[in-house]
């Protein structure tokens, strides 16, 4: 099964902040965390990005 390298970038400032792996047949939407953006130091959303 392969996991895919995705990017995630933070919604508010559009920085690309982590990348992490997942299973496009499990996973097929576009992924959305809170997690914490060290440019702004707070928790925005972060958005899959290509
Ligand atoms: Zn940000």
């Amino acid at each position: 099964m392969p996991r895919e390298l995705v990017t995630l970038a933070c919604t508010e400032c559009k920085r690309r902040n982590y990348t992490t792996t997942k299973n496009k047949r499990l996973t097929p939407d576009r992924l959305e965390i809170k997690k914490y953006c060290r440019f702004e130091k707070k928790h925005t959303m972060h958005k899959e990005t290509r």
